[in-house]
């Protein structure tokens, strides 16, 4: 990792902080110019360099580069491409007939000079998507990967420098010292991607500047799988979603709520779902990701031992072996486990059963809002139940994880999970300031009240306040 200077970081804030104006006078058709060269470098000229640096990285598999780094980004791309000249027009809003003789609208402008801070777990996705938001709403931007994944980092800021002049957007390496003296810069916006601690420091420092905050966060994501579910189809979206990535995913399934009378033939599909996957030995698969780092492997495997201490019972894998953990699924888990508080971020599922509806909501109720709640079932009024009993960032219902591809649907999470929404329209509205436009057209009626305040006048404006 090339950490960055203290030197640099400010040469490159100023430069940006010159040359927004420029930048935010681009057209549409300028930005969609950047948008469509910033996917061929993604899409073609850095395609494998990506998909090398990501298996440097932490081994990740060609597919799921394809699939959750290049697919992810592209996509957002190509939408962005669609929808930009509508997004950027001016949005006329109603007239009331009080303010007859005026027009008014909403302009889209770009908040300026813009912070994206990423986590390591989808390096290029979690980088190069607020990006798309960002330059298609006019702005410039750095952009702070994160330092566990180096080759990676790398790569973006090849990447950046392919497409970008550093004065529109650049890539600043470090770690936190380096987080640290960027947020003591005053952007105007900074979307941070994180975890809810770090969240905090950043809206913390974001104060200082008064500075707006997308803030992506994370969190526990349940999933309940009910009595009338297509258990087969939830074993197996279950499965993909979560131990994807080695379960490195803020929208994984962190645990499951199955019901009692399902528990034991969910089990079962699960176990023979995931040698089907990855065969009877995962850690020598290459269809499975490693952990970033030891470090990362340490803290989930202590999860695993603090729960099986307390008395849970591992019904498949377990192992660890050099950075990589198998998928691993448990039982019985007591209350106060470990693995029950914390995010696990990690391929440990612990299953829970219930009997009641009821317990479900209740134990939900008693944490942070998640990022994601799914829910697998397969009756509308228990849907319904599930969802208006609940609070999440996001749902989905009868899959896991797939929200975040569907590019019409805004993604984020609700106070611990996050603050602010990404994706497609609202990230372009999260990296905008929506500017009110107000136009005088003929003398405005409410020019006869000015003052001096008679009792005629005032006779009208108590027929004013009655009326409208
Ligand atoms: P992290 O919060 O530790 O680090 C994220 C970024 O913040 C990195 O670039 C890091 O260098 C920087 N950072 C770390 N400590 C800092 C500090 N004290 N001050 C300033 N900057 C600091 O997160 P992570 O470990 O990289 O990623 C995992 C977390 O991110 C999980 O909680 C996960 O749920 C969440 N996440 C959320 C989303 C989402 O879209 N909501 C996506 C991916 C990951």
């Amino acid at each position: 990792m090339v950490a960055d200077t203290t030197g640099s970081i400010n040469r490159i804030f100023e430069a940006q902080k010159a040359h927004q104006y420029k930048v935010a006078e681009s057209s549409c058709v300028e930005r969609k110019t950047k948008l469509l060269a910033l996917k061929k470098a993604v899409e073609e000229t850095f395609r494998q360099e990506i998909r090398d640096a990501l298996f440097a990285d932490f081994r990740k598999p060609q597919a799921e580069t394809d699939l959750t780094e290049i697919f992810a980004v592209t996509s957002e791309i190509n939408h962005t491409v669609s929808y930009l000249e509508k997004w950027m027009s001016d949005r006329y809003v109603k007239t009331p007939l009080s303010f007859f003789g005026s027009s008014s609208y909403v302009r889209y402008e770009p908040k300026g000079t813009c912070l994206i801070i990423s986590p390591w777990n989808f390096p290029v996705n979690l980088s190069l998507g607020p990006l798309v938001s960002a330059v298609a709403a006019g702005n410039t931007a750095v952009i702070k990967p994160s330092e566990y994944t180096p080759h990676s980092s790398a790569v973006l800021r090849k990447i950046v420098a392919h497409v970008f002049s550093p004065d529109e957007v650049e890539v600043i390496e470090g770690g936190v010292e380096t987080s640290t003296e960027l947020l003591s810069l005053p952007f105007n916006h900074i979307f941070f991607t994180g975890s809810p601690q770090v969240g905090k420091v950043v809206m913390k420092a974001a104060a200082e500047h008064l500075a707006s905050v997308t803030l992506e966060l994370g969190g526990k994501s349940p999933v309940i799988i009910d009595e009338t579910a297509d258990i087969q189809a939830a074993a197996r979206r279950l499965a993909w979603g979560k131990f994807m990535n080695s379960g490195q995913i803020c929208i994984a399934p962190d645990y499951v709520f199955v019901h009692r009378s399902k528990a034991g033939s969910f089990l079962e599909e699960l176990e023979r779902v995931l040698a089907d996957f990855y065969g009877q030995a995962p850690l020598g698969s290459d269809s499975y990701c490693s952990m970033v780092n030891e470090k990362h492997a340490g803290r989930v495997h202590a999860y695993l031992e603090d729960a099986v201490e307390k008395g849970a019972k591992v019904v498949f894998g377990g192992e660890k072996e050099a950075g990589r953990i198998s998928p691993t699924v448990i039982t019985e888990v007591a209350a106060g486990s470990k693995i029950l508080q914390e995010e696990i971020f990690g391929p440990l599922l612990p299953v829970l059963t219930y009997d009641d509806p009821e317990e479900v909501v209740r134990h939900i109720r008693s944490g942070e809002k998640p990022l994601a709640l799914y829910i697998y079932s397969r009756k509308n009024s228990r849907i319904e139940y599930f969802l208006s009993h609940t609070r999440a960032g996001g749902t989905c219902i009868n899959n896991n994880d797939m929200h975040f591809l569907q590019p019409y649907l805004p993604f984020g999470g609700d106070n611990n999970s996050g603050i602010g929404k990404a994706h497609g329209e609202w990230g372009f509205k999260a990296f905008s300031n929506e500017r009110s436009v107000y136009r005088q057209h003929l003398p405005s009626v409410l020019e006869k009240l000015m003052p001096p305040y008679t009792a005629g006048k005032n006779r009208v404006i108590e027929w004013i306040v009655k009326l409208f």
